[in-house]
């Protein structure tokens, strides 16, 4: 749900490992450019229930919620897709306060793009000063 930079790539990476994916997103454009990335595409509002029922997101194992600036689409979305029944819905956070409200409503992981990559990286740096030592 949600095609920004962080959504594209966990689709692309996910459909070229050879997994079903649906993307949704209200930009025309970025849905269209993404149909060759992905087994279905979807222009919808992903906060609006009635759209989440009629492209059957009950029947997915795993839902990512990647919508990030609009925190009030990010929390219905994942409510919407919890009530729906997705067992695992992952969602990218912006902030403390957004994590907060996605613990709050059953979020199964809640992901901070940036943050969760930098301590990767810190964690490499060291490994390797270890491996060097
Ligand atoms: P990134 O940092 O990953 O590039 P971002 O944090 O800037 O992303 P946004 O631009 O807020 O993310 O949103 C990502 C995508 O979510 C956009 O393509 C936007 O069109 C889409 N989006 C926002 N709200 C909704 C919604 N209610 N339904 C469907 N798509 C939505």
């Amino acid at each position: 749900m949600g095609l920004g930079r962080f959504g594209r790539s966990i689709c692309k990476e996910l459909y070229h490992l050879g997994h079903e994916v649906l993307v949704v997103d209200m930009n025309e454009d970025k849905v269209n450019y993404m149909s060759d990335y992905c087994t279905h595409a979807a222009i919808a509002n992903a906060s609006d229930e009635k759209a989440l029922k009629s492209l059957g997101v009950r029947n997915f194992d795993y839902a990512i919620v990647a919508i990030g600036d609009n925190i009030q689409a990010s929390i219905l979305c994942t409510l919407l897709l919890k009530e729906l029944g997705v067992k695992e819905v992952w969602v990218k956070a912006r902030d403390t306060k957004h994590q907060k409200v996605l613990e709050k409503i059953g979020a199964d992981r809640i992901i901070h793009p940036e943050k969760d990559m930098g301590v990767r990286i810190a964690r490499q740096l060291n490994s390797n000063r270890v491996i060097d030592f």
